[in-house]
């Protein structure tokens, strides 16, 4: 028997009455076989839960299957708002897809459970999430260069360019695309210190131009688009 504890990021039907879940935890993703998960007496309608952190006995090699468990936090507050559950849901769809990849999943679990507890905390909850999809950009290795011009050293006028992956310079650009305040924006996500927050300025303008930015960067560089992002666009329009 083996002992995981991670976030629940998907969960299938498997067979007519059992489940397969997916769980992020510090060394990667795992799944796990429920047994009986679907009927209704069943003790484990709530581990299976998205969202859920759980805590798992489990036996195995390839595909586990779970003996005993328990959550240890719903996170069922998520469920509360529509737009919050499915931008979440992208979120974990993010996770979910990038988990096979070789990278820093210690890191990253840690980070995602901070920022699952900011997500149900804050009623402006999606810079939180934008933060976390930049910085899983820097473990993916293909983080955008932000400290200076991507073709010299220049640190003047910097605006974003995707195809370029990073900022460049008033000389090597023909055209500013962005604003500066969604550029500062993008910078104060990227490096933000969740145990040293700062207050962000920043207009809901801005949100949406940073929402783009990030979706043509994972679209551009890692051919990427979650489904949950569709029906996101659907719910805020953008
Ligand atoms: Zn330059």
């Amino acid at each position: 028997m083996e002992l995981i504890e991670g976030i629940v990021l998907k969960q299938m039907n498997y067979k007519e009455s059992s489940k397969i879940i997916y769980v992020y935890t510090s060394h990667g993703l795992v799944s796990v076989l429920v047994h009986g998960s679907n009927k209704l007496k069943s003790p484990y309608l709530n581990l299976v839960r998205i969202f859920s952190h759980v805590k798992l006995y489990v036996s195995g090699s390839e595909l586990k299957t779970l003996r005993d468990g328990e959550v240890l936090n719903y996170h069922s507050d998520i469920s509360l708002d529509i737009v919050k559950y499915t931008y979440s849901l992208h979120l974990m769809e993010v996770i979910y897809y990038f988990s096979q990849h070789e990278h820093d999943h210690e890191k990253l679990f840690q980070f995602i459970l901070k920022i699952i507890d900011k997500i149900i905390e804050n009623p402006i909850f999606d810079i939180y999430i934008m933060m976390a999809e930049l910085k899983l950009l820097y473990l993916l290795g293909v983080q955008p260069l932000l400290k200076h011009c991507v073709f010299c050293d220049s640190k003047e006028g910097l605006n974003f360019s995707v195809e370029d992956g990073g900022m460049i310079c008033s000389e090597h650009r023909t055209k500013s695309r962005y604003n500066s305040a969604t550029m500062h924006l993008l910078l104060s996500l990227y490096y933000y210190d969740l145990s040293d927050p700062i207050e962000l300025d920043y207009d809901q303008q801005d949100v949406v131009e940073l929402r783009r930015l990030i979706d043509e960067y994972y679209e551009y560089h890692l051919n990427y688009r979650s489904r949950s992002r569709k029906s996101l666009r659907d719910l805020i329009g953008y």
